[in-house]
């Protein structure tokens, strides 16, 4: 099963769709009243109602959210935004599409951006801060916001691994100018392909939708520009009717996924019994984790290797196109030993799965939502057999 929301579509998805069918209204714009009638609008409004965002917009992935939520917020050529050398490449495309140059900075021992780091690579040309919230886990929020205001730049979040988590009460991705989720199978909840991107400010929201829908406004309504716009021709970048469809039945499940996924982690952590040199992954606020993963980081990188070699799973720092050091389209930026930090912190985690099963995420071994408490028991005891044994024929050696 690749992401928690993927196991549940079923019967409340195919209602939705059926009722796409049955009117024929498949793009947002074919109806009397779009406002009301339409499954993207619809879908919307419930974004926002859910999450607590002020203006949300639906596009048809998570690269074209971040894509959308960068470009409503004027990032373009000549800028610089600083983002983690540990994410998925479509965050770093992302920037680089839109002309601007990705700085790739350090993550801390949370997997997310170090705040400390990110100081250091601010300059006159820095435009924003990426905060991805990996593996479901919040950023620094605080720290990274305090850099962001002190010197007048942006902070958005890439929250495609992390829909429904929360910092300090509040839903990751509401929280910067901007944030950007995917639902693609493989996160929180799933429309097959799609995504949306979150505002705080409606002049941000206008230029975003019109970047998304060939230079229209929100709506097609013409009449509400915000002053100082500029217009834009746009792509389209639109989400689908029948993806909505699907969006607003996941969306009304997005709690019961989250719940079933921390009570499975909550299992799985408890029957971990970890040799002293293996630590869980520490969190900026443990309570907002969607628990797609649990991050076990060893301290030293030979016994990481040899667990993840006897569990037939992979170290972090070998999860494709996830580390910088194998996203050949950065050019020497890209060279591993950039980031030293990461390239360590990476080369001592293991990812255990629990909502999302992605071996391309390093998340290959684990457990899934629907595991019995005996499965979950002893994926865990296994975990442990392994890590325990490979530390005592390290310390023979
Ligand atoms: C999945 C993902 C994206 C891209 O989402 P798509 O829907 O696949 O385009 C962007 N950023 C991060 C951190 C992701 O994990």
């Amino acid at each position: 099963m690749p992401g928690p929301g993927y196991g549940r579509v079923g019967e409340a998805e195919r209602a939705n769709i059926e009722d796409v069918l049955r009117t024929r209204g498949l793009t947002r714009y074919l109806f009397a009243d779009p406002e009301t009638q339409s499954w993207v609008r619809r879908f919307e409004k419930q974004l926002c109602q859910s999450l607590g965002a002020r203006h949300a917009v639906a596009v048809n992935s998570g690269t074209s959210a971040l894509v959308t939520a960068l470009a409503g917020l004027g990032v373009g050529r000549g800028d610089e935004v600083v983002v983690p050398g540990y994410t998925y490449v479509a965050s770093i495309g992302a920037i680089a599409h839109l002309g601007a140059t990705p700085v790739l900075a350090e993550v801390d021992e949370t997997l997310t951006l170090a705040a400390e780091d990110v100081a250091a690579r601010v300059n006159e040309r820095t435009k924003a801060i990426l905060a991805v919230h990996m593996l479901g886990a919040p950023c620094d929020l605080e720290a990274l916001g305090q850099i962001a205001d002190k010197h007048g730049i942006l902070l958005v979040e890439d929250a495609a691994q992390s829909c429904g988590g929360s910092y300090r009460g509040r839903r990751l991705g509401t929280i910067g100018a901007a944030g950007a989720y995917s639902f693609n199978p493989f996160k929180v909840i799933t429309t097959g392909e799609g995504g949306a991107a979150l505002f705080a400010e409606y002049r941000d929201y206008y230029a975003g939708y019109a970047f998304q829908d060939q230079g229209w406004p929100p709506g097609r309504e013409l009449g509400n520009e915000p002053p100082g716009y500029t217009p834009t021709f746009g792509l389209n970048l639109r989400m689908p009717e029948l993806s909505a469809a699907i969006g607003c039945a996941q969306l009304d499940q997005l709690d019961a996924v989250l719940a079933d996924t921390r009570r499975v982690r909550d299992e799985l952590v408890g029957a971990l019994s970890l040799p002293p040199s293996a630590q869980l992954r520490p969190s900026h606020d443990a309570e907002g984790d969607t628990a797609n993963v649990v991050v076990v980081t060893f301290d030293d990188t030979d016994h990481a290797q040899r667990t993840a070699k006897a569990l037939d799973t992979k170290t972090l720092d070998d999860s494709g196109r996830h580390y910088y050091g194998n996203m050949i389209q950065l050019g020497p930026a890209g060279a591993p030993g950039a980031l030293p930090k990461t390239d360590d912190l990476l080369g001592r985690s293991i990812a255990l799965s629990v909502g999302v099963s992605d071996s391309h995420l390093g998340s290959g071994y684990g457990v899934a939502p629907d595991d019995s408490q005996e499965y979950v028991r002893a994926q865990a005891e296994r975990f442990c057999e392994a890590a325990w044994s490979t530390a005592a024929s390290g310390a023979r050696r």
